[in-house]
């Protein structure tokens, strides 16, 4: 049986790109999902790209890397990753604090700019609700992300690499080394196994005996049918975002424990009122994020539904009704908002890559230059994604 240079697990964006990027550079490479189309993080995803929001100089050289990166993708990959610019509307609620809001935007490389009421309308005439007094405002990048993830599937084949349909149950460990990786038919060798698993990471982490600070966000949103009838020329976003703070509070080092139970629900859930819509005129209608550990809690559907047509009525009521379904999937985040990438201590032959919060934009680079570090060339950058910067907190 061949050995592969890499196994990557995970074809969400993560594992699609690094497998790309390390098949580039002339490795073999097995790339394995358990789904052939996975119902993953990425495939439910709004397909933002948050280029303006670096805040300090490794995000911002991320920031524009990632943004050229994705100006030429698609010729890059052969294959359209439906990329384009547009305005971001980050909304304000009567209510918000203005003033602290606007401090907390003037951090970014390119903070976002207030308008009133009447102009966010003119940018957005579907933005129509009485929960908006206003909106911050800036350019975004935005791409399908199922396009981009065909785009660097079939530039990976097309360098050679092989993809299978798998579940991995495990990685093949000999003493401190991981070898491979098992499924439930046979085990399959690896110099280095790349796991790029999303939320599922923590949990095949621990078949191996490793434990890493990685969480999830169990997010719920509508998708809707087709709608050609309905354009909506924006990507909404509330100002005030509660994730990042709900993610703060979910993942405080002393309850860390908590994430290796199921069934704890480890903050209240929280949403965020948002919506964008796709080439092919669908849209996404988000969302809802709980902290529920383990990866297979049950959801009060209806409830979740009536949540958050309420809320989009506020904001952009004539997409509120559209016909949909609703779903939900798990969303990988880290305690301090920076994936954790690169190999793990105390075992060698292992590296991940997960935990993203923003992989539109930052992934991209990342991939390409965790591949170069791989065939030889050091990455100061990488170095401060090392998944080994929370070891003095474990
Ligand atoms: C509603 C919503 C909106 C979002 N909007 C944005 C946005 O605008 N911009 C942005 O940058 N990000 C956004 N995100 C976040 C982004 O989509 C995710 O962070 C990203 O897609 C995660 O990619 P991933 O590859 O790490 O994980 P996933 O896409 O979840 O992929 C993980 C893959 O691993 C596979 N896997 C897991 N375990 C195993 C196993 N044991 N064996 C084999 N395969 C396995 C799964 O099947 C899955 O396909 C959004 C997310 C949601 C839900």
């Amino acid at each position: 049986m061949q050995t592969f240079d890499w196994i990557v697990v995970g074809n969400g964006l993560v594992g699609a790109a690094a497998s790309y990027e390390l098949a580039r550079q002339g490795l073999s490479v097995l790339l394995v999902d358990q789904h052939l189309t996975p119902a993953n993080a990425t495939r439910y995803s709004y397909g933002g790209i948050p280029y303006w929001a670096g805040t300090c100089d490794l995000t911002r050289t991320l920031c524009q890397e990632g943004i050229a990166k994705h100006r030429q993708l698609s010729a890059e990959l052969g294959f359209e990753t439906q990329f384009r610019e547009l305005d971001l509307l980050l909304t304000v609620a009567p209510d918000d604090d203005l003033q602290a809001l606007a401090a907390e935007y003037a951090q970014f490389a390119t903070p976002p700019r207030f308008i009133d009421h009447a102009e966010a309308q003119a940018l957005e005439p579907l933005l129509t609700g009485p929960a908006v007094a206003g909106a911050f405002t800036v350019r975004h990048g935005h791409v399908s992300p199922v396009a981009v993830v065909s785009a660097y599937n079939q530039a990976f084949q097309r360098l050679g690499g092989t993809r299978m349909i798998a579940q991995v149950t495990g990685v093949v460990r000999i003493k401190d080394r991981i070898t491979g990786i098992l499924t439930a038919e046979q085990a399959y060798p690896a110099q280095r196994v790349l796991v790029a698993s999303g939320a599922f990471s923590r949990q095949l982490l621990a078949t191996a005996g490793v434990k890493v600070p990685i969480y999830h966000t169990q997010a719920e949103l509508i998708e809707t049918l087709p709608a050609p009838e309905m354009t909506l020329r924006t990507l909404v976003m509330p100002a005030m975002t509660q994730r990042f703070e709900l993610e703060a509070k979910a993942s405080r080092p002393e309850i860390d424990d908590l994430w290796d139970e199921p069934g704890h629900e480890v903050t209240p859930s929280i949403i965020d009122g948002g919506a964008i819509q796709f080439r092919d005129h669908h849209l996404c209608l988000g969302q809802i994020s709980h902290t529920v550990t383990g990866l297979d809690s049950s959801a009060d559907t209806s409830a979740s539904i009536q949540r958050l047509r309420s809320t989009l009525a506020g904001i952009l009521p004539r997409l509120s009704t559209l016909p949909g379904h609703w779903h939900r999937c798990p969303v990988s985040f880290s305690r301090d908002g920076l994936p954790l990438v690169g190999p793990l201590s105390g075992v060698e032959g292992i590296d991940l890559m997960a935990g993203f919060n923003g992989p539109f934009v930052y992934l991209p680079p990342i991939a390409q230059r965790f591949a170069q570090a791989a065939v030889g060339q050091p990455d100061d950058l990488l170095t401060a994604l090392s998944p080994g910067r929370f070891l003095a907190e474990a």
